[in-house]
């Protein structure tokens, strides 16, 4: 009998087809005509496949925290866990920040990146709506439009109190539990089910990217993405591996092993919300506590962008060196606070650490026009930190799941 392929094989396989493809049709075919191919026939069934999980974003985030919180059984371990994975996240993301200064800045003192000049073309930023403004905005005021918009730091909080609610009514709240439990259940199939098509998505993706995106595009920016990969690679081996080892008791081989199917399927889609269902699936197989991975993994592809922290530090000192602006340590420190909370503030799509990097730039009086000189290339620093992002959802999903269960085992 023929022995099946695992998910991750199969993934693989079609992350190197799709690299193939891509560049078979770049090279051999015609950029044009290769890139046109794969834009008009392949890339549409990545977004049919993008599309089945975006649809199941709202709903995952919502039932999977809510089932997570009601099967935690009270609020204090509910609030034990919250606070843990806060810290970590927080605590992570700012070093994320000083890894992507200190690397940019030996490349820029070494004067690697290139000079370019902002041509005049004019870029829409993001618009930071000030600290009190955006925290009134995180409570919803109509559950159906933060539904239907995805505004999913208003589906977290709808969850949270729908979770502290029911555990909150006691025997009354049962069937409410027990709803949630069996949607639960059902949702989770469903994603069994989607993500079972995932090696499509990772396939024409790649194969697009490659094709469109080609040798040219990358041309003078290659130093400046080579420099955000190698802060992508020390923040993921350094930090990812001391926690993996420290604090949740594994080897680091182990984690990345078991973390490598959610890092490629990020790779490929650039979206961590779209992740969500792998990286479930991913933390849980490694032995991970599924109530908790339910609480943090939602929180995590909503919060916790390490890998865009990196990458608007990088970013903002390239394009302050393009701007003729030398930044000072007090600037520095500024950018970490920024480049933290906009990384935040950063939806788990494609696309959105470019439009909150502005923020960081706006408060250092750079125009934001210049973030025009990387926008092409957006999509290739974008995998690589999506990547990023969701190793470090998975890495404290394990951890925290790791000390409540030495928590539990001393009682
Ligand atoms: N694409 C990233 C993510 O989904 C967010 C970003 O653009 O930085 O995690």
């Amino acid at each position: 009998m023929k022995k099946k392929l695992s998910l991750p094989v199969k993934i693989l396989i079609a992350l190197v087809a799709g690299i193939i493809v891509g560049l078979i049709c770049y090279f051999f075919v015609g950029a044009e005509v290769g890139g046109a191919f794969t834009t008009n026939y392949l890339k549409p069934f990545g977004d049919i496949f993008l599309n089945l999980l975006k649809f199941l974003v709202v709903p995952v985030v919502l039932l999977s925290m809510i089932d997570g919180i009601v099967s935690m059984g009270d609020m204090k371990k509910v609030g034990s866990v919250g606070v843990k994975t806060l810290l970590y996240f927080l605590a992570t993301s700012a070093i994320a920040c000083v890894i992507g200064l200190i690397v940019a800045n030996i490349f820029n003192n070494a004067n690697l990146f290139p000079v370019l000049s902002q041509d005049g073309s004019t870029f829409e930023g993001g618009e930071f709506q000030g600290f009190m403004s955006t925290l009134v905005n995180i409570f919803p005021s109509n559950m159906w439009k933060a539904f239907s918009e995805a505004n999913m730091l208003q589906v977290i909080v709808i969850a949270v109190f729908f979770g502290g609610s029911i555990l909150a009514a006691g025997q009354k709240g049962q069937l409410a539990k027990d709803i949630v439990s069996s949607f639960y259940a059902v949702i989770e199939k469903l994603m069994g089910f989607i993500i079972g098509l995932s090696p499509i998505g990772v396939f024409t993706y790649m194969a697009w990217v490659v094709a469109t995106q080609g040798p040219n595009i990358v041309g003078n920016l290659a130093i400046v993405i080579l420099c955000a990969y190698i802060g992508y690679v020390v923040h993921s081996v350094v930090i990812y591996s001391l926690s993996a080892q420290f604090l949740a008791g594994m080897s680091p081989l182990a984690f990345f092993k078991g973390a490598f199917p959610a890092m490629t399927f990020a790779f490929s889609t650039s979206s961590s919300a779209a992740t969500l269902p792998v990286s479930k699936e991913c933390t849980d197989a490694m032995g991970a506590d599924p109530d908790i991975s339910s609480f943090v993994l939602p929180l995590g592809a909503t919060v916790n962008m390490n890998g865009t922290a990196i990458y608007q530090c990088v970013a903002t000192v390239f394009l302050a060196s393009c701007a003729g602006v030398h930044l000072t340590l007090g600037q520095m420190v500024l950018v970490v606070v920024t480049a933290t909370l906009s990384a935040i503030g950063t939806a788990g799509t494609p696309g959105a650490g470019l439009i909150m990097l502005t923020m960081v730039l706006t408060s250092l009086n750079i125009p934001v026009d210049y973030v025009g000189l990387i926008l092409a290339v957006d999509r290739l620093f974008d995998m690589g930190r999506t990547c990023l992002n969701v190793t470090g959802d998975i890495a404290c999903a394990v951890f925290v799941s790791r000390w409540e269960n030495r928590k539990t085992a001393k009682r």
